[in-house]
């Protein structure tokens, strides 16, 4: 598991480096062709960006990979990963080194290779005893989960239909704790036109498109509160001081805590839009969405927690969980219905930094708490 979380994290799979991408989506096949089943690379959904100018472009992602094995089973599960990392070409952060500590410093080891590699080490160890034959399951990893899964997200939730639980692969923290519930987040681009004019001869023909975003950021942030945070994030556009400003592109987060506070948000959009537009006399074209649903810990959740925290307490594992600000894949697969452990990989930590290490006696660890769980759910055929 280490060997091959080691050579994984080797090759550069930021999210927008689409050839380490397709070497990595490659090695992945490779490993993975180990398990039976139907194993496919497919092709990423289309996304839209918008940019500065306000132009609206596609961006291309890298394939997403996914194994169906024994779709006929009586106990479906879904496992999800991905395998694009944070770190661009362009980043400082490249290689590998063991610490002093004893945990490997890597691109990647914790945030998700390490994580990818203990359940393909689980699923090989589930292929060779009986039970299997009960079990059927899909395996997800995808290749934008850092920036939103908004290619995949389609997939993963074809993949959850059906499924009595999922697990999911990201780190847990470096004492074992797993995220418990998730609030959710929604990114969205405001791009306001209004009209130039001369600053100096006749502003007062103008419709300042600067001025009307930061009318926009403030309504939008005056919708924020316990629940549901608001951040305006960016301003783009504007341009020479002697000319008023005919565009602005406004980039709002948003982080809401449960399905009231989405419905709460939109309504502020709207709002927001509404009175600005008229006050300001500009047009404004609102791109983006809640990517991420926020994920509350319910009943199923709370069942397959506590099947969990049970198969761990008969392994010594201890395990807790606590609530994140962060996100992942987790919300989008309890959006569907389907309950979810969404941190059943490595534990380590300064995830998302040059600092990211993973420590390595968890991967037998954490592998042997997931075969352990798998077979309990099998065992039960729920959680
Ligand atoms: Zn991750």
């Amino acid at each position: 598991m280490l060997a091959r979380t080691e050579a994984w994290a080797a090759i550069n799979s930021g999210t927008r480096n689409l050839p380490g991408l397709k070497a990595m989506a490659a090695a992945l096949a490779d490993a993975f062709s180990a398990l039976p089943g139907a194993l496919a690379l497919l092709p990423a959904d289309p996304v839209d960006t918008v940019n500065a100018d306000g132009s609206v472009q596609s961006l291309d992602h890298g394939d997403h990979l996914q194994l169906v094995v024994r779709p006929e089973a009586p106990v479906q599960l879904l496992f999800t990963g991905h395998m694009d990392t944070v770190f661009g070409i362009d980043h400082p952060f490249q290689h590998g080194r063991w610490q002093a500590d004893g945990t490997l410093n890597a691109p990647g080891a914790a945030d998700m290779k390490g994580g990818l590699s203990l359940l393909l080490a689980a699923l090989e160890s589930i292929e060779r005893s009986p039970p299997a034959a009960r079990l059927g399951y899909t395996v997800v990893i995808n290749s934008d989960e850092e920036t939103g899964s908004l290619s995949s997200r389609r997939l993963i939730a074809e993949a959850a239909r059906g499924k009595v639980a999922a697990l999911t692969y990201e780190p847990a923290l470096p004492d074992g704790t797993l995220a418990g519930a998730r609030g959710g987040t929604g990114n969205f681009s405001l791009v306001v036109r209004g009209r130039s004019a001369h600053a100096g001869r006749n502003p007062e023909d103008g419709r300042n498109a600067i001025v009307a975003a930061a009318a926009l950021a403030l309504h939008l942030s005056e919708a924020g509160r316990p629940g549901l945070a608001v951040n305006p994030a960016r301003i783009d556009g504007g341009g020479p001081n002697n000319v008023v400003p005919d565009l602005a592109i406004l980039r709002v987060n948003f982080r809401p805590g449960d399905a009231s506070a989405i419905a709460r948000a939109h309504a502020a959009l709207d709002d927001a839009i509404a009175a600005v537009t008229a006050a300001h006399g500009v047009t404004i074209q609102l791109h983006g969405s809640f990517n991420r649903p926020p994920k509350p810990i319910d009943a199923g959740a709370d069942r397959l927690f506590a099947l969990v925290r049970q198969a761990g307490a008969d392994l010594g594992i201890p395990v807790a969980w606590k609530t994140t600000g962060g996100v992942c894949d987790g919300n989008n697969i309890a959006a569907c219905g389907v309950p979810v452990v969404d941190t059943m990989g490595v534990r380590g930590g300064a995830i998302h930094s040059g600092d990211e290490f993973l420590i390595p006696e968890s991967l037998a660890e954490r592998a042997a708490l997931s075969a352990l769980t798998i077979l309990r759910l099998v065992e039960r055929g729920h959680p």
